[in-house]
């Protein structure tokens, strides 16, 4: 069987160079005589894996020195109570944007250890939209400000990145890490879930700038505390070795494409494509203002509610799979990430097209 289109949202679509590469060295790896997966974290080899994805991953977003690169587990919802313990300090409280679900997250997890400033919420545009920042009531004393730059679920995407002075930037870009260039030095500390465009679950990495380290609270479990896992290496304990090392050879593809320069362009080709397929077809709509739609999570509804399962089901008969949108917003969603192929975008569009011809 050929492989099919796969939207779904996470864990996503990998590349199929990365697939075929991991499979002939499933057995033995580079003469090793084991798979990666049943290597000591410990060993040379591993080691030689794990800094090579480091220095890979360093190269395509820009990371300087300036900054510790971590490998972690629990995924980004870890982070929500990861960032504050570690990043609150002396400070009472930290400054949070909300534009949607998992900004929603990562406010309900830190107001367990901090007081939480929402400086800004999309709900007066039912999360359609990102508010401007001069509209924004930030507070010169926060620990951080946390926004999160690629709503998954809503496909909702920052046009800019917020200007904070003095107070460091968090961002959570689980759902759009290397889809296009970034200024990683305007940032205190970045992280994404590996699912989306880095590679399997099991890893989250986390860019964090070093002087931000070492100001955990004394309550932060071990595994949690940034500076312990940066002078380990992201080995305190037995990191997911697997998942790192397939990140790795995601980095060593995304090399191979032109980087995140490469990425961008296409990425924004795949997207626009869509949009302007779903804006000239009066049988889909997208509700999001143009300027800040999501180049990765593409939600999208029909005319029609009551079509939607026989569009998911002549989907998934043409090898287009998880285009169901989110249980909380119902609808579709086409989430592009980088390992989607261009191909898979003009084939949905093929369809979409067929479909509201014979059902529109
Ligand atoms: N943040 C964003 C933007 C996400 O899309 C997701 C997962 N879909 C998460 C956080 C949570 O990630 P995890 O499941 O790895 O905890």
């Amino acid at each position: 069987m050929s492989r099919a289109y796969n939207f779904c949202a996470g864990p996503a679509t990998l590349p199929e160079a990365v697939l075929k590469q991991a499979r002939e060295e499933m057995l033995d790896w580079r003469g090793s005589g084991m798979s990666v997966m049943e290597m000591s974290h410990r060993s040379d080899e591993f080691v030689e894996i794990a800094e090579t994805a480091e220095r890979d991953f360093r190269d395509l977003a820009g990371v300087s020195d300036d900054y510790a690169v971590l490998f972690m587990q629990g995924g980004a919802s870890s982070q929500f109570a990861t960032i504050p313990l570690n990043l609150l300090g002396e400070k009472a409280g930290a400054d949070y944007v909300n534009t949607g679900i998992w900004s929603k997250k990562a406010i309900a997890e830190a107001s367990r250890y901090g007081e939480v400033n929402v400086v800004a919420s999309g709900a007066d545009s039912n999360f359609t939209s990102i508010p401007d920042q001069s509209t924004w009531n930030t507070r010169a004393d926060a620990a951080y400000l946390h926004y999160t730059p690629n709503e998954t679920i809503g496909g909702v995407e920052f046009d800019f990145i917020p200007e904070t002075g003095d107070v460091p930037l968090v961002a959570d870009f689980s759902s759009s890490i290397l889809s296009r260039p970034l200024d990683v030095s305007r940032f205190g500390l970045i992280y994404a879930g590996a699912q989306k465009n880095i590679g399997p679950s099991g890893l989250v990495v986390v860019v964090v700038r070093k002087d931000l380290l070492g100001k955990a609270r004394d309550i932060t479990p071990t595994m949690m505390n940034y500076q312990v896992i940066a002078d380990n290496g992201s080995m305190y304990n037995t990191p997911a070795t697997y998942s790192w090392y397939l990140a790795g050879l995601v980095f060593q593809w995304l090399k191979t494409q032109g980087g995140v320069e490469g990425m961008g362009q296409l990425n924004e080709r795949k997207a626009r494509k869509l949009y302007d397929f779903i804006d000239r077809c009066d049988f889909y709509a997208n509700p999001i203002e143009a300027r800040c739609r999501s180049w990765m999570n593409v939600p999208f509804t029909l005319a029609d509610d009551a079509l939607n399962g026989a569009f998911l089901k002549g989907a998934d008969e043409r090898g287009l799979l998880n285009l169901k949108g989110h249980r909380s917003v119902g609808g579709m969603r086409a989430s592009i990430y980088n390992a989607l192929p261009e191909a898979g975008v003009d084939a949905l569009i093929d369809y979409m097209a067929n479909f509201a011809e014979e059902r529109g």
